[in-house]
């Protein structure tokens, strides 16, 4: 049998995930000769042997790859062969297009949990122990290529021990880039608030003090967390009013799957969430109360909800922390109110101070703030909230090449950009609401680390068209850029199509709290006939005036005010209770919304459920973004089946409309009927879904289209989206919904790209789509993401 030499390239997530060892191992398994390395374009191999013995190296290579890897091309090439024996690992070749992508931060293996409890180990208990199968690496990695000189562990000399599992490609650890141990790695302090160090152990220390009731600040992967003992009323009360966060819920982190089942149903999705490698906060149900189940979280964890978010550990640092505590913690972002987390040392010693009574910290610098992330399950999926810690910056596979590079700005609140190239999107981590310099500063160095890990250079930069946005007045001041505004709202079904690996034409439905629209007005109720490419506007909720502009989102009650007015005129029903709560300004604000001044008209949905929430007395001002929606949504009965009747027709302008006053109107009678509560908010829910089901049969009507995207903010509301998806399947209609990016605003940055990119190729003078990057094989969307899972 002749022997045969062969050239494979491997593209995709492929270093820093043990992919020279595994190769290394599988050639000296098959008894091949050759070398395999590391350069700029992933891994290259070169392997010599019988040829069946080749083929079945090229079949186990992509069938048995290590569990972080994620290939996304393998290419096989003939060579001469050279008759040489051995096989080696060839040292890194740097330089040339990067094309290689970093991986995102990876809960502790099974293996190193192995280890961190034996004894006999020399990493028992270590808590920073990681290999290449695990560990942080995103917000660790300050540059590429991905190698320990470029990463935050560059400060730590590896002891000899370490060296020589980081050198023999037989060992879990070879080239394992943050691998340490307690010689000569991290190690943890406890320090009071003035910054001096306590003696003792430090995690005894602190799992001691949060026994007690303190407040500790722990210093984790991608920033601070503060942490409590979430069984104890007065530390999580003090945590809440330290913080200035009086009712948002805080998420809780418990041992194992065990401890989160004796907080909450969780079923087989929410089980493979919790204990995925990305190790998400996942929104669960809460058992019943009183079932005995629900002790052993205090009532301010998560006041009035009937979810509440769980994570389970995901560096050894927090698996020694709950085990030294033995009961559920809170672990909440470290920082103030709406300040973004907390993870430079010094920095966050001086911002923490007024909140934590002690710091866990560790000497290994975070590069890159990342905030957990959060998720749920809807229809058996994974439904995301926010893509941040353990996701990014994974990219997103697309169906369709960008032509050119691009860069995408996202829009303001939980805001994210996005980096186009080849047939990926790289969408970032979550930023945070783009309102003041931190948030923008975090923005725009972002941007840069981002072009630099993944060799983006944008000659397309994407934008909302909303002129007051941040990032629309950072992307106008880019020049020698082409320039592409995308209507939020179309960015919004286009981050669904995208989401989807679709293109489109479909019906798109966005529901959020508001966004530019194209006649100047503030769009949120929106019917769309949309593709990649463009849009038509087919329908919208019925407008109301905010009066007082961006006072009515804060004060839920002035939404009430102009909703009420829109379905009754003079002859609102006098004895609301709305209306006695802000009695002295009440009649002001009905006036200023009539008058046109301070008062832009909306046909946001968003705004309606404020309304209706006011309306029901769940609450007249809110103290973070979507707070009444997000009650109305939690007091909804949801066995109550009845849903109130809205209009669905065209107006002059033959856009369809939605009655948003015929639901105003309806819960108005049931309340003076003295209909409970929970059946209102569940009717208007109800009522709401099925106009929307209505909109999009009359529009499958017009357009012969079958298909219904589902996004925008308001699809968070898991009633509204369970009953809007189901009454669409019902009349034969096919739905897509989110499960890669968020349907919030942290999706409009890859629903933007995606319009910039569909733009770009339909260009008449398009070049070569594929110039510029390696021609690849398009992956199907999904895969990439699907991976890790
Ligand atoms: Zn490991
Ligand atoms: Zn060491």
């Amino acid at each position: 049998m002749g022997l045969t030499r062969t050239r494979v390239r491997v593209e995709g997530i492929v270093q820093g995930v043990g992919f020279r060892p595994f190769v290394h191992a599988l050639a000296g398994r098959l008894g091949l000769a050759g070398l395999v390395g590391n350069d700029a374009g992933g891994v290259f191999v070169e392997v010599e042997g019988a040829a069946e013995t080749v083929e079945r190296f090229l079949e186990a290579l992509a069938a048995e790859a290590p569990p972080l890897a994620v290939i996304e091309r393998v290419t096989a090439t003939p060579l001469a062969p050279t008759g040489a024996a051995g096989f080696a690992i060839a040292p890194s070749l740097a330089g040339g297009d990067r094309q290689t992508l970093v991986s995102p931060d990876t809960a502790t293996c099974a293996d190193c949990l192995r280890e961190l409890a034996d004894p006999a180990d020399r990493r028992f208990r270590y808590p920073f122990i990681n290999c290449t199968n695990c560990g942080p690496r995103f917000t660790i990695v300050r540059d590429v290529p991905y190698d320990r000189p470029a990463t935050t562990m560059a400060g730590f000399e590896m002891c000899a021990d370490c060296a020589r599992e980081y050198r023999d490609p037989a060992d879990r650890r070879f080239h394992a880039q943050p691998v340490c141990c307690p010689a000569c790695g991290p190690s943890l302090r406890l320090l009071d608030r003035a910054g001096r160090s306590t003696g003792g152990d430090p995690l005894a220390g602190a799992a001691a003090r949060l026994r007690d009731g303190a407040v500790v600040a722990v210093k984790g992967l991608g920033g601070y967390h503060l942490a409590a003992d979430a069984g104890s009323e007065p530390a999580v009360a003090a945590l809440r009013t330290r913080k200035h966060r009086e009712d948002k819920p805080f998420a809780v982190m418990v041992a194992d799957l065990d401890g989160a089942r004796r907080l909450c149903e969780v079923g087989p999705a929410e089980e493979a969430m919790l204990a995925s490698p990305r190790r998400p906060i996942v929104l669960l149900r809460r058992r019943a109360a009183g079932s005995g189940a629900a002790a052993g979280v205090a009532t301010s964890v998560a006041p009035g909800n009937r979810s509440l978010g769980v994570m389970l550990p995901y560096t050894p640092l927090h698996q020694l922390l709950l085990e030294a505590v033995g009961r559920p913690i809170v672990l909440t972002s470290g920082n103030v109110s709406d300040e973004p987390i907390a993870y430079q040392d010094p920095e966050a010693l001086d911002r923490l101070g007024g909140i934590a009574d002690w710091f866990l910290v560790h000497d290994r610098p975070i590069h890159v703030r990342a905030d957990d992330s959060v998720v749920r399950a809807f229809g058996g999926r994974e439904l995301p909230l926010r893509r941040s810690r353990g996701f990014a910056p994974q990219p997103l596979g697309l169906p369709w090449p960008f032509p050119r590079h691009v860069l995408a700005c996202g829009a303001e609140l939980k805001h994210t950009f996005c980096l186009a190239k080849g047939g990926h999107a790289f969408l970032s981590h979550h930023i945070g609401d783009l309102e003041n310099y931190e948030t923008f500063r975090s923005f725009t160095e972002g941007v840069e680390h981002f072009r630099r890990l993944f060799d983006v250079d944008p000659r397309v930069v994407a934008h909302d068209l909303h002129p007051e946005y941040l990032s629309t007045k950072y992307a106008l001041e880019l020049d020698g850029v082409e320039h592409e505004g995308v209507q939020h709202h179309h960015a919004h079904v286009a981050a669904c199509l995208a989401d989807n690996g679709e293109a489109g034409p479909v019906i798109g439905v966005a529901f959020d709290g508001l966004g530019f629209g194209t006649d100047g007005t503030i769009w949120g109720g929106e019917l769309l006939v949309a593709d990649l490419e463009g849009f038509r506007r087919a329908g919208h909720l019925e407008q109301v005036p905010m009066p007082g502009g961006a006072a009515a989102i804060k004060e839920p009650w002035r939404m009430a005010a102009a909703w009420l007015d829109a379905a009754f005129g003079p002859s609102v029903p006098e004895h609301l209770p709305v209306m006695d709560r802000p009695r002295d300004r009440w009649e002001q604000v009905v006036a200023l919304g009539r008058s046109g001044t301070a008062a832009p008209v909306t046909s946001s949905a968003g705004r309606l459920f404020d309304a209706v929430a006011a309306i029901l007395g769940v609450r007249d001002a809110v103290n973070y973004e979507g707070q009444a929606a997000v009650e109305l949504e939690q007091l909804a009965d949801p066995g109550e089946a009845a849903a109130y009747p809205a209009r669905v027709a065209p107006a002059d302008d033959n856009l369809l409309r939605l009655g948003g006053t015929d639901l105003v109107r309806a819960v108005v009678a049931d309340l003076l009927a003295g209909a409970p509560p929970p059946l209102i908010a569940a009717r208007f829910h109800n009522g709401l879904a099925a106009a929307t089901v209505a909109a999009c049969d009359a529009l499958r009507e017009e357009t012969g289209l079958g298909t219904v995207a589902l996004s925008g903010g308001v699809f968070q509301n898991m009633l509204l989206l369970e009953r809007t998806a189901a009454g669409l399947q019902a009349n034969g209609i096919r739905v897509l919904t989110h499960s890669r990016v968020p349907p919030n605003d942290a999706g409009i940055s890859l629903g933007q790209a995606a319009v910039a990119g569909a733009r770009d190729r339909s260009r008449p003078v398009s070049a070569d789509p594929w110039q510029g990057v390696p021609h690849q094989q398009v992956d199907d969307p999904g895969t990439t993401e699907r991976g890790l899972q």
